[in-house]
């Protein structure tokens, strides 16, 4: 069985040929991620997620798609 590659129409990176796009865990953020999981018994993550989440309503399409596209 062949494990062939394509590459991701949304930011080019070497993807599986079944994948339809990469997928990126924490968009991209992998540390934060992890810590947001080790810390997620704490109230932290959450209060840096809100505070995220509403930089990340504030923000245009096009800067989003800048950012993490
Ligand atoms: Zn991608």
């Amino acid at each position: 069985m062949s494990n062939q590659v394509k590459y991701c129409t949304e930011c080019g990176k070497e993807i599986s040929s079944k994948a339809v796009v990469c997928l990126r865990f924490y968009l991209g953020r992998n540390k934060y991620g992890i810590i947001s999981i080790i810390f997620f018994w704490t109230f932290i993550p959450f209060i840096i997620s809100c505070l995220h989440g509403v930089k990340l309503l504030q923000m245009s399409d096009e800067d989003f798609n800048l950012l993490y596209c």
